[in-house]
């Protein structure tokens, strides 16, 4: 299947040509149909299955197939409302980006920061807004956005948007937008309430489920450290300065401990920063800029800050914690090894974290390769050291890869 035998318009195809996409992935094959014939759009899929570009690409094709809009009339035709600021920024980057030959305008807003810029932007015409809820509903209760001609409306990580507290406002935007419009709602996973949000947006919805967890984890080259609290920096400070990845991103379990890992770090000449909830918008967009350029080796992220950031070429993904949830390890492990490219996923395992690896191993179905050759080994790690795997440890994952890339010089942190 290519994008072209989608019946998708010339300029965008040009534009997916020049990003290097040369075949849908499965989410889009599957969606892009239904959207295109203007039907509702009930989907399960997950980041790192290419389902941003799923429901934008559609879009861009109905909005640019409407001809120019002189500068008067131009009006918000496409809504997306994304849980954190990172993905808003991201989802309104891959629209730019794929509709770069159409002239349409697409205009990011998000809070945290000064809504100033973001009215001017508005004021000067957008025909698709990326918003997330509060700042949405801000701009709209003081006059600065209309959604009377939203035509296609997109909920993107709706669970992550009730785990945040977003209903109301959701429920309240709802309430704003015109009842004739193809809507589309995107959630990795489908509880009770999610489906029930659901049925108030979408009208008769087609389905489309892709379950990215075992392929993701499939791609990725996986393995484990047993290892002491105590003794997590030094193995991370000994893997940074062994493994040549050009870029890291380490997950925390707390905001706390990603500033601790990080001056950790830093004292040992790695430059490194932290993103979490309680740095402002304009430090972590810095941070994630600082990542992306190079300039920083290691970001520490939690789990929410963590949402959103799409680094190419993301060369090694650490579990410093071990998440109690196990989607959440494929959620993060998904980072690398994105679409097209694989990539390294390490996890450190403590004593404490003992029942979520085995929870993760039965979710993926993958035992997770051990590594018992490193300086700082947990002799106690009993019976997960007793398998067939660790009596023939496996080769370090990274032992091949990389080969030509150099760690970022040290002392830029
Ligand atoms: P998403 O799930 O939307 O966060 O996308 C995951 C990554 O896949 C992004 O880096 C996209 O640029 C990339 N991507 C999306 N569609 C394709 C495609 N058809 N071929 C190659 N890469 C893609």
């Amino acid at each position: 299947m290519t994008f072209k035998a989608l019946g998708i318009i010339e300029p965008i195809l040009k534009s997916l040509q020049a990003e290097g996409y040369e075949n849908p992935t499965p989410i889009q094959e599957k969606s892009i149909p239904i959207l295109m014939r203007g039907k509702d759009l009930l989907a399960c899929a997950q980041t790192g299955t290419g389902k941003t570009a799923a429901f934008a690409i559609p879009i861009l094709h109905h909005l640019y197939n409407q001809g120019p809009q002189n500068r008067a009339e131009r009006k918000i035709k496409a809504l997306i409302i994304t849980p954190t600021r990172e993905l808003a920024i991201q989802v309104a980057e891959s629209f730019t980006v794929y509709g770069r030959f159409t002239k349409l305008r697409t205009t990011v807003i998000f809070g945290g920061v000064k809504q100033g810029p973001q009215t001017q932007a508005l004021n000067r015409g957008v025909d698709i807004l990326v918003a997330t809820p509060g700042r949405l509903l801000d701009l709209i209760d003081q006059g600065y956005i209309n959604l009377s001609h939203i035509e296609y409306f997109v909920l993107d990580e709706a669970d992550h948007m009730l785990d945040m507290g977003f209903i109301h406002t959701i429920r309240k935007i709802i309430t704003l937008l015109p009842k004739k419009r193809q809507s589309l709602f995107f959630s990795a996973t489908m509880p009770p309430a999610i489906v029930k949000l659901s049925g108030k947006i979408l009208g008769d919805p087609e389905e489309v489920v892709v379950k990215p967890e075992q392929k993701t984890a499939e791609r990725v080259e996986q393995a484990v450290y047993f290892v002491h609290k105590k003794d997590k920096v030094k193995l991370l400070i000994h893997l940074l300065d062994t493994k040549n990845a050009d870029s890291t991103l380490v997950f925390s379990r707390t905001k706390h401990g990603a500033n601790k890992i990080v001056k950790l770090l830093q004292r040992a000449n790695i430059s490194s920063e932290a993103i979490h909830g309680n740095k402002t918008q304009a430090a972590r967009q810095k941070a994630l800029g600082n990542f992306k350029s190079g300039d920083t080796a290691v970001l520490v992220a939690t789990d929410i800050a963590a949402r959103g950031i799409d680094v190419e070429e993301l060369a090694l993904v650490v579990n410093y914690n071990l998440p109690n949830v196990p989607e959440t390890y494929v959620h993060r492990i998904g980072r690398t090894g994105r679409a097209s490219a694989s990539g390294i996923a390490l996890s450190f395992c403590d004593e404490e974290e003992r029942a979520y690896l085995k929870s993760i191993q039965k979710l993926t179905g993958q035992r997770i390769p051990i590594i018992k050759d490193h300086p700082f080994p947990d002799d106690g790690a009993g019976e997960f050291t007793q398998t067939s795997q660790s009596r023939n440890p496996p080769k370090s994952p990274t032992a091949n890869r990389n080969k030509n890339r150099r760690y970022p010089p040290r002392g830029r942190s």
